[in-house]
């Protein structure tokens, strides 16, 4: 065994990684009293206003929003920049549009409004690097919680309900009686504490495109379904006079490797020609993206000394923007538990403690990503049968206002507040 070195420092709780997750659950259990340190291997740049959007963004609910207020974090994003999006738009494209004679309306579309639900808007699209940025704000002013930034996390000596020692990459180590992995998609926590993990690639992969756009700043956010996937319009905040949006086109690797070797000019045709005709007249592309996409679910989410959150837990199909959201309630739910139990007295990594958490969040991530994949496979088939139940669904969405209240609601997150 190697000689483990001796810490630097003794915290209550080590989080490592301060991406959202990590970052807002900082902040959480700051205020619920420990002494917490996040350990960060890179903390991103000062905020420049202006630079134009970056090219990873989220949709960020109702739910989450409420979070965000909870934890400091919203006026430091809206004094950077957020957009809020009062409509949603589903439809599927097909080679023949269902329209009545003489009509421009799709009869396959679903259309939301903030007025369905009685809220003044239903939600934002925020790019991440905002929302970590003001929650690392919240953080540099908490005296119980300490940013650790360079910290590229290396080994972890686990203990047991005693927490552990986790390694640097420069061999500085910290103790902590709670290790929290919030180390994302390829969390190295999970690994090292042996949590297990189940892995399923998707075929299809996203080309995320940041463009620049000729018309006035959008309030409406749009998915259409096309044979190869979902192509999606994500309206971003506007940047001195110049407004912007995110474009998402979902297709198999190998026509995003196309399209990725396309040249800017090239691709604005392609994109001109490919999206509906919503589109508004795009200018330039700032920036581009390629994500493959995987669904994950870690077998364990907690053990003695050890917890999972965000994506380091799970990550789902991002097609209806639920991914950092689902982030924010196992934030919530973690630090309830982790806030009774030091009011009861109990160690933060005592196995029971961390299972309440595990049993509050494993279902209803499940749930969501179950009905991510039930969007998924429904629409990427020609099979007709279920390609007319699917336009029959969008249809009817459409005119049954409390079918079209419950969907609101869960995508949303209007249903954590019942
Ligand atoms: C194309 C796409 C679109 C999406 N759209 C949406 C959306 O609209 N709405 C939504 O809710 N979600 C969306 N998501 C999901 C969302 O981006 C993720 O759920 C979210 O980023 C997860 O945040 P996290 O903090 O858990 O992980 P991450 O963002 O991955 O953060 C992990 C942090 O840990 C740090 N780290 C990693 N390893 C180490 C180490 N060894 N040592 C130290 N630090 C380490 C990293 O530097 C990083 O800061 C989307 C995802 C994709 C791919």
């Amino acid at each position: 065994m190697t000689p483990q070195p001796a810490p630097s420092a003794d915290y209550e709780i080590l989080i490592a990684g301060g991406g959202m997750v990590g970052a807002a659950l900082a902040i959480a259990l700051g205020q619920a009293g420990y002494a917490v340190a996040v350990l960060e291997k890179q903390r991103p740049a000062a905020f420049d206003p202006a630079s134009p959007p970056d090219v990873r963004v989220s949709a960020i609910n109702l739910a989450s929003e409420g979070l965000l207020k909870s934890w400091g974090a919203w006026s430091p994003m809206v004094s950077q920049r957020v957009h809020p999006y009062t409509r949603l738009a589903v439809w599927e494209k097909l080679d023949r549009p269902l329209r009545l004679p003489g009509s421009t309306q799709d009869l396959n579309r679903t259309e939301f409004s903030h007025q369905d639900v009685g809220t003044l808007w239903l939600g934002h699209i925020i790019e991440n690097l905002v929302v970590q940025r003001a929650l690392l704000q919240v953080v540099d002013d908490m005296p119980n919680v300490r940013l650790i930034d360079g910290a590229e996390i290396d080994r972890l000596d686990h203990e047991g309900e005693n927490g552990g020692c986790l390694t640097l990459s420069d061999g500085r180590a910290f103790r902590g009686q709670l290790i929290i992995g919030a180390d994302g998609a390829l969390s190295k926590i999970r690994e090292m504490a042996e949590l297990g993990l189940r892995a399923d690639p998707y075929h299809q992969h996203a080309l995320v495109i940041a463009v620049e756009h000729g018309d006035q700043a959008q309030s409406m956010t749009w998915q259409a379904f096309t044979r190869h996937g979902p192509l999606a319009f994500l309206p971003l905040a506007s940047v001195e006079g110049k407004h912007y949006a995110s474009l998402v086109w979902y297709d198999a690797p190998d026509r995003l490797t196309e399209l990725m070797a396309l040249s800017d000019e090239q691709l604005l045709t392609t994109l001109r020609s490919e999206f509906p005709d919503h589109l508004p007249p795009l200018i330039r592309i700032t920036q581009r993206g390629r994500f493959p996409l995987v669904k994950r679910h870690a077998r364990s989410y907690t053990k003695a000394g050890v917890a999972l959150v965000g994506d380091a837990a799970h990550t789902i199909n991002p097609l209806a923007g639920q991914g950092v959201n689902l982030g924010f309630q196992d934030v919530a739910a973690l630090a309830r538990v982790l806030s009774d139990a030091k009011r009861k007295g109990l160690k933060p990594g005592n196995p029971a403690v961390l299972s309440a958490y595990e049993g509050q969040r494993r279902l209803q991530n499940l749930a969501m990503m179950t009905l991510m994949d039930g969007f998924y496979y429904s629409f990427s088939n020609d099979i007709k049968p279920l390609k007319l139940l699917r336009n029959l669904g969008l249809s009817v969405a459409q005119r049954f206002a409390p079918a079209k209240r419950m969907v609101l609601e869960y995508a949303t997150g209007l249903n954590h507040f019942a």
